[in-house]
């Protein structure tokens, strides 16, 4: 008998999965334990390979599937799946061919020209490679259409459903709750010292404790490992390995324990989609912000509450020097929680961390928008950091050049961030309308809490979009206050204001 169509399709999207999931694991492998030397032939490998993906994502079959199928009535993940690999041939689709070629060239040239930049403190030698990424960003938008603003069609890639309009109301109003709440906070009387939580922390007792909590928060070791890395990331292969890394600093603890746990959410994302996706391009996180409130769920509000470490202090001091045998919880907990404006966004404090975001988005909004020029950003950097955080940088390695994400093309992905937050914020007031997270966090018990995040976000992988999810958990669209009452109800008691 011959294969349906359903049946051909599927196999398609297996045959691309199953080189994605090696793709993955190489990728992995990579950044985890292989030797430096073969480093640079398995990044050509990964090269092929994507190419291959490529290839099948955009293949004359694959669009040959996706018409017949869309005129059939079918079950709604097979739905879901036609919907996604149209919209990737689309994607792909538009873009001329040479300029989509012409474009991963530059991506790599301007990526390691990022990299001297930084290093040489050197904006102008990264410039002209960054104006053309703007250029080309403009114009693939212009392919992929928009509605009201050019910046939706990239926004769209990571987060769809958000657009400027969404983000010019919310955003401003958690610029300026937070920045009034970073004013307060550096007056109030009551400054935590986070010299307490100075001392030696051996990497093998600090690697103990990350499994204990990974345990805890029901990571399943026997479908996922613990690694270690510079970089700390997650990775999904298939719903049964997901595999964590952390990084282990032995002068600072909290880069490991929320480092871990930040990872940790991720992963329990990862390993709880319903298996019934696998093998199709919906058995993954459907968006980059709701990846991120899972994280930033389980890094903040409970890896970061009074009840956390309630909880979890004494076990913490079996792994801890000395001297923390001595040091109170009520010095202990303010201390991890220190508010602190910085410079750098990935060494940013819970509170000031949407402000960075802020700063970014603002910048690469009127960019592509074409408001402002690529040789400005510099300045309007310094600017904006200095009128939001109240810090200004003496270099642009510390400055614009910090982060990679633009040399990489990636315009429209800095939003997610304070999305995933906002979010997270969102959820975590629902979840407490409907089970007594307080008491479970101060037990040590996240069984329910894991279910409840099962429940209304992991299991659905890409079959809902991210405002949709949020829209069935709570009832209402992005709403700002749920981060702000939060941060603010967190901070006065901490502070003390
Ligand atoms: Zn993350």
């Amino acid at each position: 008998m011959s294969q349906t169509t359903e049946q051909k399709f599927l196999e398609l999207l297996k045959e691309q999965s199953s080189y994605g999931e090696a793709i993955g694991l190489m990728a992995w492998d990579m950044r985890t334990k292989a030797p430096r030397k073969g480093i640079e032939g398995r990044s050509e490998v990964i090269g092929v390979m994507s190419q291959k993906v490529h290839e099948i994502q955009t293949s004359d079959e694959m669009r040959q599937y996706i018409d017949e199928l869309k005129k059939k009535d079918l079950d709604p993940i097979l739905k879901r799946a036609v919907e996604e690999a149209e919209e990737t041939y689309n994607k792909t689709d538009k873009i001329p061919t040479d300029e989509y070629r012409a474009y991963v060239t530059l991506q790599t040239k301007a990526e390691s020209m990022w990299g001297e930049a930084k290093s040489n403190n050197d904006f102008e030698s990264f410039r002209p490679y960054l104006e053309e990424l703007v250029e080309y960003n403009r114009k693939f938008a212009d392919y992929w259409g928009y509605e009201n603003h050019r910046y939706d069609a990239l926004l769209h890639n990571y987060e769809p459903g958000v657009t400027v309009e969404v983000l010019d109301e919310v955003f401003p109003k958690v610029r300026k709750a937070l920045s009034a709440l970073l004013q307060q906070i550096k007056e109030a009387p009551n400054q935590p010292d986070p010299s307490v939580l100075k001392g030696h922390f051996p990497k093998d007792r600090q690697a103990e404790f990350s499994e204990v909590i990974l345990e805890r928060m029901g990571y399943d070791f026997e479908a996922g490992r613990l690694d270690e890395t510079v970089h700390p990331f997650a990775i999904g292969l298939n719903t049964n390995d997901v595999r964590v890394t952390t990084k282990y600093d032995e002068k600072d603890f909290r880069t490991a324990v929320f480092g871990t746990i930040h990872e940790g959410g991720h992963a329990l994302y990862e390993q709880n989609i319903d298996p019934k996706l696998a093998f199709t391009p919906l058995a993954d996180g459907t968006s980059m912000g709701i990846h991120e409130s899972q994280s930033l769920f389980w890094e903040n509000f409970i890896a970061r509450s009074e009840g956390f470490w309630r909880n979890h202090y004494e076990l913490f001091k079996n792994y801890a020097p000395e001297h923390f045998q001595h040091l109170p919880l009520e010095k202990f907990y303010p201390a991890v929680n220190e508010v602190k404006p910085s410079l750098i966004r990935i060494e940013a404090d819970e509170l000031t961390y949407c402000l960075h975001i802020m700063v970014r988005y603002e910048l690469e909004k009127a960019l592509i928008a074409g408001e402002i020029e690529v040789k400005d950003l510099p300045e309007l950097w310094n600017q904006k950091m200095n009128d939001y955080l109240g810090v200004t940088p003496e270099s642009d390695a510390e400055g614009v050049l910090q982060d990679i994400h633009w040399s990489g093309g990636d315009f429209g992905y800095f939003p997610s961030y304070a999305l995933g937050y906002m979010y997270a914020a969102q959820m975590n007031a629902k979840m407490r309308d409907e089970i007594d997270v307080d008491r479970y966090i101060e037990e040590g018990d996240f069984q329910k809490i894991k279910e409840w995040l099962t429940e209304n976000v992991h299991q659905y992988g890409k079959m809902k979009k991210p405002l949709q999810i949020l829209n069935d958990v709570t009832g209402e669209g992005l709403n700002p206050d749920y981060i702000i009452s939060y941060l603010t109800n967190k901070y006065k008691k901490i502070y003390q204001f």
